[in-house]
């Protein structure tokens, strides 16, 4: 039977046992590994690592540019690249080379003391981004929570409204959706709430500035914590308008609004925020500007600095609740001055957008050829397909176009045949060492796929 996917089930499940029984096949090792990892919670390093469609994780070997080699020997070319933060290929070799410098010369993250990278960063991300002031964490999560109190703290307001749909990390104020009745409710599976998130958090949908302003008008928002498109649930793209009314909203209820800019970035070398004009007051990132070394940031508008450096009621500087002993270490302020100034440059967006449309247009011209229910959208250097068209607009809509056994069949499928998508969804996203042969080297697999699901 056809269904919203536009696929038939049975035949979905039946070459879905297929692909999971090769997968078992080719994977002994891994399997093995698994295993044997009882001591691990749910046996992986980190829970969300058991999202992974052949029922255990393919261990990793080696990764190196685009591709990725697993304990069994296979070769992979990685289109999921750690979900963005291996947007600059794996291991560059001028992060490699800083970061080993870095910690024989002094250990890594261990002296509590600033170094000059960090300034020669924050430069960097100032003339990127066009904010003035730049402070660092270890994860995007750890940048989002910190701006946030900061936020809360400037002006006087308890809450935060977020995008239903949204992921900003683990911070607990973003765990609220839309509900049925149009009012926030704490987002499914939300684990140990430290309070009611509607005591904390407002929520709008994307890309509707009415549902914005009712929330806004009630006058206790502190900021509107977005991504200047939604990138965890699909890409959800803005239609034309909807980021200058959000700014002209937020200046009108004296809202702050943060831009996360931790999967946008890959519209450019300035992220959205440069790539469409917009002016946040304050710009969240992580991930990938770190080179594959831990690395969040935010950045601070002129104003901002100042009011929150005058506030001597705010403690800053010891146990406030803003700051981590790791954060701004040596190892990784040089790591993400050497990914900013050698190798994320805009000569590679250039390259890695232009391959990225290449990938988005091969996809496409598939779902026509198949005449498939289903939309491709494009993130500068980021493609993700949604198993519906037009392309949602909002996150609800693009939540219920999920299809997650279709989802995993696909990645197995992929993944069987040496090439990786994201765990998550359907998002492929281009380094700067990303070829267009390996663009083709997934058409032919992904051409396969559809051939013998839609047979
Ligand atoms: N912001 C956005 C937009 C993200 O997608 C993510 C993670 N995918 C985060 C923040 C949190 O990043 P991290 O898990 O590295 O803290």
């Amino acid at each position: 039977m056809p269904t919203d996917s536009g696929v038939d089930r049975a035949r979905l499940s039946q070459l879905a046992a297929r692909e999971r029984a090769l997968f078992a096949d080719r994977h002994p090792r891994s399997a093995a590994a698994y295993a044997g990892a009882g001591h691990l919670f749910g046996r992986v390093p980190m829970t969300w690592m058991n999202k992974t469609a052949g029922g255990f994780p393919v261990y990793v070997a080696t990764a190196q540019g685009a591709r990725v080699t697993d304990i069994d020997g296979h070769s992979y070319v990685d289109f999921c690249l750690g979900d963005t933060g291996a947007m600059a290929g794996h291991s560059p070799e001028p992060v490699v080379s800083a970061v080993t410098r870095r910690l024989a010369e002094l250990g890594g993250a261990s002296t509590m003391l600033p170094t000059e990278d960090a300034s020669a960063v924050g430069a960097e991300l100032a003339a990127r981004f066009g904010l003035p002031y730049w402070s660092f964490a270890l994860t995007a999560t750890d940048a989002n929570r910190w701006a946030i109190r900061l936020l809360r703290a400037v002006s006087g307001r308890p809450k935060i409204l977020f995008n239903s749909y949204c992921y900003h990390g683990s911070v607990d104020e973003s765990l609220i959706v839309v509900g049925p009745d149009g009012n926030g409710l704490s987002r499914d599976g939300n684990v140990g709430a430290p309070t009611d998130v509607t005591t904390t958090s407002r929520v709008a949908e994307f890309n509707d500035l009415a549902g914005l302003e009712r929330q806004l008008a009630h006058g206790d928002v502190a900021a509107v914590l977005m991504e200047p498109a939604l990138t965890n649930i699909g890409i959800v793209l803005p239609t034309p308008g909807y980021l200058a009314g959000v700014r002209d909203l937020t200046r009108k209820y004296g809202t702050y609004l943060i831009n996360d800019e931790t999967h946008t970035f890959s519209a450019g070398p300035g992220g959205a925020t440069a790539a469409w004009g917009l002016s946040p007051d304050v710009l969240t990132i992580g991930k990938a500007i770190g080179g594959g070394i831990p690395v969040g940031a935010y950045g601070l508008s002129a104003e901002l600095a100042d009011s929150l450096l005058g506030r001597g009621d705010l403690d800053l500087v010891d146990m406030g609740g803003v700051g981590g002993t790791l954060a701004g270490n040596p190892v990784s302020m040089a790591a993400t001055r050497a990914t900013l100034t050698e190798v994320l440059t805009a000569d590679a967006f250039a390259t890695m957008i232009s391959t990225a449309t290449a990938f988005a247009g091969g996809i496409r011209k598939l779902i026509e050829t198949h005449n498939l229910p289903w939309s491709v959208s494009q993130l500068g250097a980021r493609v993700e397909y949604r198993f519906a068209d037009p392309a949602p607009l909002n996150g609800t809509d693009s939540a219920a176009s999920a299809d997650a056994e279709l989802e995993d069949f696909l990645h197995l499928y992929l993944a069987n045949r040496g090439i990786l998508l994201t765990p998550f969804h359907n998002m492929a996203l281009m380094s700067p060492v990303t070829t267009l042969d390996d663009v083709e080297r997934h058409h032919t697999v992904f051409a396969d796929a559809l051939a013998e699901l839609l047979a």
